[in-house]
């Protein structure tokens, strides 16, 4: 994992002379409001001002953002000669910054971010996390929505890790409760499926471990809504953690079902992850009990059941889901999902659609 992780309380007034060996000017990516509310953005503009950097805003990147997000901040890119892009916000800003920074130099179109290796190196990644749950601070993936195919697909470069990241639980004080629930539980899914993947590694595992037992000490603080900042702060540690882990591992068919729940049902992606924790791992349960029951002792719960509980208490219910709409998104799923390759166990099509059918 080759990104320079600053972690702590004012890190970027701290260590935020690093980017200068990135370059002279940036191209500031993210959200409409994120950077701004959490204080990220004028701590980043404090830090530049002092060494002289010059930078462009693209502050246009929603949730779940599009190719035509990333065509237009990458025209935007070009055109004002940019050195190095810096991404500010949740998941989707980190991840347009990316795919920005790889199309730049290549003058390549969005859309060819998923055909094959751009020849040319991306300009340097910069990141400052403003949630806790999608890790991307320390990975080098990225995840689009694609209307026209109706499915939400990631891309992965060794070479678009960001090279420094700094992060600051105080970008996450003025986080809602939905939101501070939500990515928590993408962050402990990244967790739980890198320590399940066909892709760890001893070291994995440990990580994974780790960022599992920091959801476990806070999962009673965010149950109730006390977010003081030890619990800010072990949360986002749990999220680094969490990236640093799936940046070995990957995730697996958890998140690929948890996909058209967002796509389709508009159910933010943690939260998707969290509906399906419980029936999914009683599936993975049949071919790995011993890693599964380990997660559970990890989380300091006894059964499934208590773990479907929990969730339940801490997410809002769904409504109804029609038997075809699940039998559409199962085969959606099956025929989609590269991520089966390294789920633990082979699932069929009925099997993805009775993790569904148990969750919804
Ligand atoms: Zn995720």
């Amino acid at each position: 994992m080759p990104t320079s992780v600053f972690f702590g309380e004012e890190v970027l007034e701290r260590y935020g002379d690093a980017i200068k060996q990135l370059g002279q000017r940036a191209l500031v990516v993210t959200g409409r409001t994120s950077a701004v509310t959490s204080g990220a953005m004028n701590d980043f503009e404090t830090v530049a001002k002092k060494l002289g950097l010059t930078w462009v805003v693209y502050n246009k990147v929603s949730a779940n953002p599009t190719l035509d997000t990333v065509a237009e901040a990458v025209d935007i890119a070009r055109k004002e000669k940019v050195d190095f892009v810096v991404g500010i916000g949740g998941g989707s800003p980190l991840d347009t910054a990316k795919a920005i920074a790889l199309l730049t130099p290549n003058k390549a179109e969005a859309h060819e971010l998923y055909l094959a290796d751009l020849p040319e190196a991306p300009l340097p990644i910069a990141t400052i996390p403003t949630t806790s749950g999608t890790g991307s601070e320390v990975t080098q993936y990225a995840v689009f929505t694609l209307p026209e195919k109706k499915i939400k697909k990631g891309f992965g470069d060794k070479r678009c890790f960001p090279q420094i990241s700094w992060v600051d639980p105080r970008y996450t004080y003025t986080l809602p409760y939905d939101i501070t629930v939500d990515t928590a539980l993408d962050a402990l899914t990244h967790s739980i499926e890198g320590y399940l993947n066909k892709n760890s590694t001893p070291v994995s595992d440990e990580l994974a471990l780790a960022g599992i037992f920091y959801f476990a000490k806070q999962k009673d603080n965010l149950l109730a809504g006390n977010f003081e900042p030890e619990t800010r702060s072990e949360l986002m540690y749990a999220s680094t953690l969490g990236g640093m882990v799936i940046a070995q591992t990957r995730t697996t068919v958890l998140h690929s079902l948890g996909y058209p729940l967002t796509y389709s049902h508009d159910i933010p992606h943690g939260r998707a992850n969290g509906l399906l924790l419980a029936a999914y791992l009683e599936f993975i349960k049949e071919e790995e009990p011993l890693r599964v029951n380990k997660i559970l002792n990890t989380i300091g719960m006894n059964s499934l059941d208590e773990l479907k509980l929990f969730i339940n208490k801490l997410l809002p219910s769904t409504g109804e889901f029609s038997k075809e709409e699940l039998e559409r998104m199962a085969a959606l799923t099956f025929s989609t999902a590269g991520s089966l390759a390294w789920t633990p166990r082979q699932a069929s099509q009925s099997d993805l659609l009775e993790i569904y059918r148990k969750s919804l």
